[in-house]
């Protein structure tokens, strides 16, 4: 990585983010990372990341809020807990990553042509439309969003699951939905409550 990249200006950082990241769930201890790279040296992914779980923890906690949330580090995280497990300070490295990619979706800042965000945030609607998830659809979305051409290809594939059966565009709906959704939503409204 380039030098220039790197470095990083006080003027760039966002008190208020960094309040925010040490007050979430998980998050509380953030300060006490020493910076030794064993969350780095363990994870699986960190060769793909754009800054490893070391970086990125120091750049939560420090404030730097566009570089953090706009990262493909907290989408190609694969909660394996690896990094949780062998941090000699008991950071809780995959719950801030989990608070970073809701921050991210909520504030529509994540990296919009990757696939597992686009997954995350239909997975989440669809939840709370019909309490299930319909495959078809979700999948059909995906792809509409992230990758056209791919799309196209599986036009074939999907009409053949369609004819036989094994895929459906009706979506599967739980009873009750609206206790659901209440249950959501006041989950919400105290995520938001505890981050004030
Ligand atoms: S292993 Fe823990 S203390 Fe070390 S850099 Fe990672 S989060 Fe910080
Ligand atoms: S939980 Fe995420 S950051 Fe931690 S080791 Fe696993 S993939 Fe890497």
């Amino acid at each position: 990585m380039a030098i220039t990249q790197m470095m990083k200006y006080e003027a760039d950082r966002d008190a208020d983010f960094a309040r925010w990241a040490t007050s979430q769930t998980g998050g509380e201890n953030l300060r006490h990372c020493i910076q030794c790279g064993v969350c780095s040296a363990t994870c699986p992914l960190s060769l793909y990341m754009d800054y490893t779980p070391r970086r990125l923890i120091n750049l939560a906690r420090e404030g730097f809020k566009n570089e953090v949330l706009s990262s493909l580090t907290i989408w190609l995280c694969a909660s394996c807990y690896a990094c949780r497990v062998e941090c000699p300070k008991k950071i809780q490295v995959t719950d801030i990553m989990y608070a970073l990619k809701r921050r991210a979706i909520q504030e529509g800042v994540y990296p919009k042509r990757f696939p597992i965000p686009v997954l995350a945030k239909e997975f989440g609607r669809m939840i709370f439309m019909w309490g299930r998830v319909n495959e078809t659809l979700l999948v059909i979305d995906l792809f509409l969003r992230t990758n056209w051409f791919k799309f196209l290809s599986m036009t074939g594939l999907g009409l053949n699951l369609m004819r036989t059966g094994r895929m459906s565009f009706l979506p599967d709906s739980i009873r009750r939905k609206d206790e659901l959704r209440k249950i959501l939503n006041a989950l919400e409204a105290d995520k938001t409550e505890v981050a004030k």
